[in-house]
């Protein structure tokens, strides 16, 4: 996960691959709570990890379920209809999906068999209605306080043991603000109806109804077998309560796949495909139906059970007008596609989108106008016709997850009518986590760049100058790839040396460079699938690297390998010759120095943590012979470039030298 203050996307210029879907959020989260209230133990298979889950989680926990985990199956062992803990504060983060089913679980168990509970979230959850529901609930006798604004968690929900409801008379619930509501009460009702059925009545038009399908199928694999009217009237049978089915399997989650349902079509051209694994054709969510909206832009999707590949059809998309009220979520990645369209794009009845983790039609509509957008906005509709102009933008993403997944396809721009070439900033990329912590990996693995649009950081100086951990934060901060360009010719020495060539022999070392497998797997080095970090790393390994890199060939054989880092999002590299032969186009080049005798103390001060005693005059004439050898040598000597910033960092910490980066870094930014 990127938790980063923000994330810069690289333009990109097409996608290509195989992404696996994390849980679905709406399925995890109602099987967990059916779990936490049916008896037994329910083994959730490929539950969604995310804040949301955990939130669930955590409640249930306080509740007094039993929750256990491995090899990625989580355990549930419920309350069978029981309140097990009679008091409890849950803290419920910004989880909808927590919220309004546990509001009414818990209302309706301390109605009957006493209790006291209060529900809270961030700042953003007090503001996002739950009246309606209270309203419902109150009606049927539970007894819910506000803790502050009326309609708005936080709240709190008592009763004491013996409380009667009133559930001969149908229970009515308006569904036209949130179905989470009547969801709420499906999932609540079956722990009190036993000696009659309950019935549910909806007031006005019910809105997002494919999620109402998804509560009534998890209500039935949980034992359940709602009665409905069309989407009026749901009867709950006598004598219901939850029993579990042993192992429930969460597909995929459906809106997550719309993001690279809009990849692929916007991006898999010229033969390239996306395939999606995780939900397909047989899926039980209605988001599902998003792929039919991405068609007729011009998608070209094939399906199976549980997988979709998609590939670009029509370009530029088609532009077009489309009620997406039964697919609010997937509906935001629409707005997105409308940039690489060939006119206006307009999405209506949706409403629902002002009243969720933020207003969306209003984020969305502010944003997408900073890439060069035209957007309409009114009460439920949203009107994105393409940027004749694209301008760099930093992007809000207003802790909303899908505002985050949608504007990182404004990446491809290159590949829009009227083409930009412009990076975008995610601002607070985290807040993918409440249902995809890994989504912006997920996206650079399918996505390709042209290597002038990715940004590179050169780093260069002598040994011990301290670039690789400058090197090593930059990459951190800004959630770029790094390459420690050095440890590639430690590596080809050291594997010239197993493999018994002579040093001075710069064809045969080449040879032995070209064929070597090469891995870096966190801080472990692979040769050929050995772990040789040890020899790598060690001052021998600096050694063998400064002998075996004079020669060109050698250079030569090491250079697109090291080429092969330069991928989205961006760069850091460090090393002799970054910024004058490897990177000469480096967006930022530092010549990072230090003088010998705070280089030697600096080294000592890393061998000494490895356990490894030196001599500080050792190590400061070690670095001057190896100075002296890396900047006389005629291949790429060890020079500054001429574009190169200089650094002396003899004076400054670490911290100190990465702001300084940072602050040349912000300054080439066009943000
Ligand atoms: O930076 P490090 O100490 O790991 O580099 C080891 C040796 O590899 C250097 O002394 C230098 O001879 C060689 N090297 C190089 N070009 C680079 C990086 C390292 O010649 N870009």
């Amino acid at each position: 996960m990127y938790a980063l203050p923000f994330l810069d996307l690289p333009p990109l210029s097409a996608a290509d691959g195989r992404v696996r879907l994390p849980g679905s959020k709406s399925i995890s989260n109602r099987v967990l709570l059916l779990a936490g209230l049916s008896a037994g133990t329910t083994r959730i298979h490929d539950l969604l990890d995310s804040d949301d889950t955990r939130v669930m989680l955590q409640a249930l926990r306080a509740l007094g379920c039993g929750v256990s985990g491995a090899d990625g199956v989580v355990e549930v062992t419920g309350l069978g209809g029981t309140l097990a803990v009679r008091e409890a504060q849950l803290f419920l983060g910004n989880a909808g999906t927590a919220m309004r089913p546990l509001c009414a679980a818990l209302a309706v168990l301390a109605a009957t068999q006493g209790g006291r509970f209060e529900l809270s979230g961030v700042a953003r959850m007090h503001e996002r209605p739950i009246g309606d529901l209270v309203d419902a609930l109150r009606r049927l006798g539970c007894h819910i306080d506000d803790l502050g604004r009326p309609g708005y968690p936080p709240l709190r929900l008592h009763g004491t043991a013996g409380g009667v409801l009133a559930l001969q008379r149908p229970i009515r619930v308006r569904g036209d603000v949130s179905s989470q509501f009547l969801t709420a009460l499906l999932l609540a009702l079956p722990l009190v109806a036993q000696a009659a059925p309950v019935t549910i009545e909806v007031e006005g038009e019910l809105i997002s109804k494919p999620y109402i399908e998804i509560t009534l199928n998890m209500l039935a694999r949980f034992g359940i077998a709602v009665q409905r009217e069309g989407f009026e009237r749901f009867t709950i049978p006598a004598g219901s309560s939850y029993r579990t089915p042993g192992d429930v399997h969460v597909e995929g989650d459906a809106s997550s796949a719309s993001y690279f349902v809009a990849l692929g079509a916007i991006a898999a051209h010229a033969g390239r495909c996306i395939r999606i694994e995780g939900v397909g054709s047989e899926s039980v969510q209605g988001d599902i139906r998003f792929v039919e909206a991405a068609r007729a832009m011009g998608a070209q999707v094939d399906s199976g059970p549980n997988w979709l590949e998609v590939r670009r059809g029509q370009w530029p998309l088609r532009a077009l007008s489309l009620d997406c009220n039964h697919i609010p979520d997937a509906a935001m990645t629409l707005a997105v596609m409308a940039l690489y369209a060939n006119g206006p794009t307009r999405l209506t009845n949706i409403a629902s989108w002002r009243v969720k983790e933020t207003d969306r039609i209003a984020a969305m509509a502010a944003e997408l106008r900073k890439l060069g957008a035209q957007v309409l906005e009114g009460a439920d509709f949203i009107e994105v016709t393409p940027p004749v102009r694209w301008q760099p933008a930093a992007v809000r993403t207003y802790d909303d997850h899908r505002m985050a997944m949608c504007l990182s396809l404004a990446a491809f721009n290159p590949l829009a009518p009227t083409p930009g070439r412009t990076p975008v900033r995610i601002g607070d990329p985290a807040c993918v986590a409440k249902t995809f912590p890994d989504y912006f990996e997920a996206l650079f693995g399918l996505v390709q760049a042209d290597a002038a649009d990715v940004p590179v950081i050169a780093i260069d100086g002598p040994s011990a100058s301290g670039k690789g951990t400058l090197a090593g934060e930059l990459a951190r901060r800004l959630g770029y790839l790094q390459l420690d360009s050095g440890a590639i010719y430690r590596a080809a020495g050291v594997a010239a040396e197993r493999a018994g060539v002579d040093l001075d022999d710069g064809a045969s070392v080449a040879e032995v460079a070209n064929r070597m497998a090469l891995r870096f797997d966190g801080e472990r080095v692979l040769i050929d699938g050995q772990d040789l970090t040890e020899a790598v790393r060690s001052e021998r390994g600096g050694l063998l690297a400064s002998r075996v890199s004079v020669h060109p060939a050698v250079r030569t054989a090491l250079h697109a390998l090291q080429l092969s880092f330069r991928r989205a999002p961006g760069l850091v590299a460090d090393g002799r010759d970054m910024g004058t032969v490897v990177f000469p186009d480096a967006t930022l080049k530092v010549f990072l120095t230090a003088s010998s005798a705070q280089r030697a103390q600096r080294r000592q001060a890393q061998l000494e943590a490895r356990g490894i005693e030196a001599r500080i005059e050792d190590l400061r004439s070690d670095l001057e012979a190896r100075d002296l050898r890396d900047s006389t040598r005629s291949a790429a000597p060890l020079k500054p470039a001429e574009d190169a910033l200089a650094l002396d960092n003899s004076g400054l910490d670490i911290a100190a030298s990465v702001d300084l980066v940072l602050q040349w870094w912000a300054r080439r930014r066009p943000f």
